[in-house]
């Protein structure tokens, strides 16, 4: 069967650890960022989005910050901004304002829009999670699908809500539940090997069950 260019992306994380849907999206997410902040951080429509949304999300600030090189120019055009239409918007302070002034703060204080970068990765989070249910029924996808790390919770509850044909999801379903079967299997294993009796067994492949189960249930680190 021929892949989407999404659905072959998604094939080939399928042989890398954690949620394949977290992987791809961890790499979309901040290729947009490096694109925002080096292309159109001049561009209007960002100013706009970025005020209107009072800056970017925690989880966003700070990956800019921290993993984006040389972003300071950027964050400080976008902020300058931002700051300068808040100021705006609050109006001039005084200290015998009264609840008016209060009122007219707290308008001012709320976002008026979601994080751009939010945005970006609910639409890419979609798209993948189409694609994957898409192909899910094709045996070849499926098989290497089911030997993958499966979907974190989060994705396969999202999976469950997009819309396509019911096979589909139970598919889907079915390959992800033999994955949480094996990773109990692996917790109870960890667990049984950390009792002293035991101590001198070798740790077979449920050494990172810890981490896999972290992996699956929470997701990837960062994406929100
Ligand atoms: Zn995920
Ligand atoms: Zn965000």
């Amino acid at each position: 069967m021929k892949l989407s260019s999404r659905a072959f992306d998604l094939y080939q994380a399928f042989e890398q650890p954690g949620c394949p849907v977290c992987r791809l999206l961890e790499e979309s997410v901040h290729a947009f960022i490096e694109g925002l902040m080096y292309e159109y951080v001049n561009e209007p429509s960002t100013h706009f989005a970025v005020r209107d949304a009072r800056g970017f999300c925690t989880t966003h600030a700070w990956h800019i910050l921290e993993q984006i090189n040389a972003s300071a120019l950027g964050i400080a055009l976008l902020y300058e901004g931002l700051v300068r239409n808040l100021l705006e918007d609050m109006g001039q302070m005084k200290p015998d304002g009264g609840r008016r002034q209060v009122m007219q703060a707290a308008q001012a204080l709320a976002p008026k829009g979601p994080c751009l970068i939010c945005t970006h990765r609910d639409t890419a989070e979609a798209h993948l999670l189409r694609n994957l249910l898409e192909y899910i029924t094709d045996n070849d996808f499926a098989a290497r699908f089911g030997a993958s790390a499966g979907l974190c919770l989060e994705h396969l509850r999202q999976a469950l809500a997009v819309n396509a044909p019911l096979p589909a999801k139970n598919r889907l379903l079915t390959l992800q539940q033999a994955i949480w079967q094996q990773l109990q299997r692996d917790l109870a294993e960890f667990v049984r090997k950390s009792d002293y009796q035991f101590a001198d067994e070798e740790l077979g492949r449920e050494a990172d069950s810890p981490r896999r189960a972290i992996q699956s249930f929470a997701g990837a680190k960062g994406l929100r």
